[in-house]
C-alpha cells in the first residue's frame, strides 16, 4: 500500500514571519510536494496571550502571498484544548503523569545539571507526593502536570543530521504537559496534532532537534506513529548572526517592500543550496528541482547576491 506523504508548517504567530520561518515553510513544502504529498498549515498559538489572532491571520496571508497552498483549512491549536486534555487524561489514567506544585523560584534553586540558560533537569521533587500531600498543596496552588520519562536512550535518525540519541531522564527530565496556568505545553500539542492530522514528515529548525526524543516518547505512550524528522540548519543574516524576531529590517513588513514573492523565494532557495544563483523562482518552479541532497548542512547565510 502506498501512503501519500503529509507534511506541515507549524508557525508560532508571536510576531511577523522572518526569513528563517519562510525557509522552513519552503523546505517543508517542497519536500512533500515533490513527492506528490499533502501540505498542512497549523497555527501553534497554544500560548494565546503571546499569539493574537491578528498575527495568525497575518501569517496566513503572508504565506499565501508567497505562493504557498495548503490542503485543508489551517488548524488553530487554541481551538483544540479539548483534544489535548483528552490525551492528557489518557496519560494520567495510565499513571504516566503527576502534578507538580513547584514554583519557578524553587525550580531554579533546586536545579540539577544545567541544560543551558533556561532549561533545567527537574529534580522530581513532586514525583512521589502522597494523595494527601497532593490534596493539601492543591488548596493553595494549581499544579503543572509533568510526564514521567524513562532512564533510557531514545534514538532516531534525522533526515539531515543523521543518528541522534538522548537519555530523557538524564538529559531532559520529567517535562511539563500542562502549565499551572492551564495552557498546554508545546510537546503534547505537537504530538497530538501531528498524529491526528496523519503527518508523515516533520521539517523544522535545528533549534527544535532536541525536543524530538520527548515527542517520540509521547508518541510511544499514546500509540501514535513516528513521523520522519528532518531538521534544517539555522539561517543567519548576511553577517553570520542569528536571525531574531527583533530584526525588524528582516521581517516580512520590510522584506515585502524590497522584494516580490519570487525574488524572496529565489533568495532563500539560493541561500539553502537549492539553486546556484538568487534568481527569482516561484515555489511551483522549485518543486521539480528539489532534492534534500542539495540542502547544505552547515548554518546557512542569507545571501541576496552571488
Ligand atoms: N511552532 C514551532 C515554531 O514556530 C515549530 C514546531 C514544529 O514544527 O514542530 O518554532
Amino acid at each position: 500500500m502506498s501512503v501519500i506523504p503529509v507534511g506541515r508548517f507549524a508557525p508560532t504567530p508571536s510576531g511577523r514571519l522572518h526569513p528563517g520561518n519562510i525557509l522552513c515553510a519552503m523546505l517543508a513544502y517542497l519536500s512533500v510536494r515533490s513527492k506528490g504529498g499533502r501540505f498542512l498549515l497549523r497555527i501553534e498559538d497554544v500560548d494565546v496571550p503571546r499569539c493574537p489572532r491578528s498575527l495568525a491571520r497575518q501569517c496566513i496571508d503572508d504565506l499565501a502571498w508567497l505562493g504557498f497552498t495548503w490542503d485543508e483549512e489551517p488548524l488553530y491549536q487554541s481551538d483544540r484544548t479539548g483534544v489535548y486534555q483528552a490525551a492528557l487524561d489518557r496519560l494520567t489514567a495510565a499513571g504516566h503523569t503527576y502534578p507538580c506544585f513547584c514554583t519557578r523560584a524553587q525550580l531554579m534553586s533546586l536545579a540539577a545539571p544545567n541544560l543551558g540558560d533556561t532549561q533545567v533537569v527537574y529534580g522530581r521533587t513532586c514525583a512521589s507526593l502522597t494523595p494527601e500531600e497532593t490534596a493539601e498543596r492543591a488548596k493553595t496552588r494549581a499544579p503543572a502536570i509533568r510526564l514521567r520519562v524513562p532512564d533510557d536512550e531514545i534514538a532516531f535518525t534525522d533526515g539531515l543530521f543523521g543518528p541522534q540519541r538522548e537519555n530523557l531522564a538524564r538529559d531532559c527530565g520529567d517535562f511539563i504537559l500542562r502549565r499551572s496556568d492551564g495552557l498546554f505545553g508545546y510537546q503534547l500539542a505537537v504530538v497530538v496534532d501531528d498524529a491526528l492530522c496523519g503527518v508523515t514528515e516533520v521539517v523544522r529548525g535545528r533549534d527544535i532537534l532536541s525536543a524530538t526524543p520527548r515527542q517520540l516518547w509521547l508518541q510511544r505512550l499514546l500509540g501514535c506513529p513516528h513521523p520522519e524528522y528532518i531538521h534544517i540548519p539555522l539561517l543567519m543574516d548576511e553577517q553570520g548572526r542569528r536571525l531574531a524576531k527583533r530584526d525588524r529590517d528582516l521581517d516580512l513588513t520590510a522584506l515585502a517592500k524590497r522584494f516580490s514573492p519570487p525574488e524572496l523565494i529565489g533568495v532563500l532557495a539560493f541561500s539553502s543550496g537549492l539553486t546556484d544563483e538568487p534568481r527569482p523562482m516561484t515555489l511551483e518552479q522549485l518543486i521539480p528541482l528539489f532534492d534534500w541532497s542539495k540542502v547544505k548542512r552547515d548554518d546557512l547565510r542569507l545571501r541576496f547576491a552571488v
